[in-house]
């Protein structure tokens, strides 16, 4: 499923069609079109204008528009990828069929000169929004430093992972990642988020960067060393402990009782 290191995959290859002018936006699903957005309003909106940046705050991605246009937001939920030109953005994910039907399509534009930018989201959990509220969102996970970590856990009781795949916190951390950050840092996703030692949150921030460099170059959030032990029966990569399977956070969370304190 898309986080925050396929978003950034996927505004990298929405930065191809920047400065092409728009000359057709279907969207024909308006199940897809999110906070009162019609087609008719979209389309208006967009026709004409040039995208002129792609930026992506957590696991949303957003498209500057020319002149006094909107900003396009795109959300890809579990299974949306965006194709631009007839090229996805990553090759597969994890959860997704690879297949790309054109009734899976949910939002397209077409450039000036043949080529064109898809969403394709098999079960719809996805959406399209002008002008989203970027506030809501916490800073994203890629550039936060360490007083900002320390405040966006400071005082919080919830599970530490919980609190780190809170979209309003720190956004663009989904359940893989987060798994395989507290892997490598050692630390249980069960534990208080307001209860880390300052060594303990330096052992975080160092992880998180870390895992989020790696994984994006690699190509894909399914890529950790965790990664594969992750089913029942699964052993520890660093210490062959049987790993623990539990649901914290809502997610389906797997950690070792040995080295993850
Ligand atoms: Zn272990």
């Amino acid at each position: 499923m898309p986080e925050g290191i396929e978003i950034e995959l996927y505004r990298r290859t929405a930065e191809r069609t920047l400065e092409r002018t728009i000359t057709e936006v279907a969207a024909p699903d308006a199940w897809f079109l999110k906070r009162g957005l019609t087609a008719p309003v979209v389309i208006e909106a967009l026709l004409g204008r040039r995208l002129v940046a792609a930026r992506r705050r957590g696991k949303l991605l957003l498209l500057d528009t020319s002149g006094d246009g909107p900003v396009l937001g795109l959300r890809f939920g579990m299974t949306g990828r965006l194709v631009v030109d007839g090229r996805q953005g990553i090759e597969e994910l994890e959860y997704g069929s690879s297949r790309d039907l054109a009734t899976w399509d949910r939002f397209v534009l077409e450039f000036a000169g043949g080529g064109q930018l898809r969403l394709n989201d098999p079960r719809r959990l996805g959406g399209v929004e002008l002008d989203p509220d970027e506030s809501r969102l916490g800073l994203d996970a890629f550039g936060i430093r360490p007083r900002e970590l320390a405040a966006a856990l400071a005082g919080s009781a919830a599970p530490l992972k919980a609190r780190l795949m809170d979209q309003g916190r720190i956004a663009g951390i989904g359940n893989l990642l987060c798994d395989e950050i507290l892997w490598r840092a050692g630390l249980d996703p069960a534990r208080s988020a307001g209860s880390l030692s300052d060594g303990e949150r330096g052992r975080l921030l160092r992880a998180m960067r870390a895992v989020l460099a790696e994984l994006l170059a690699a190509g894909g959030s399914h890529l950790g060393r965790l990664q594969a032990a992750r089913q029942r029966g699964g052993l520890c990569p660093r210490d062959g402990t049987p790993l623990e399977r539990r649901t914290i956070g809502g997610r389906t969370t797997y950690s070792c009782p040995r080295h993850q304190r």
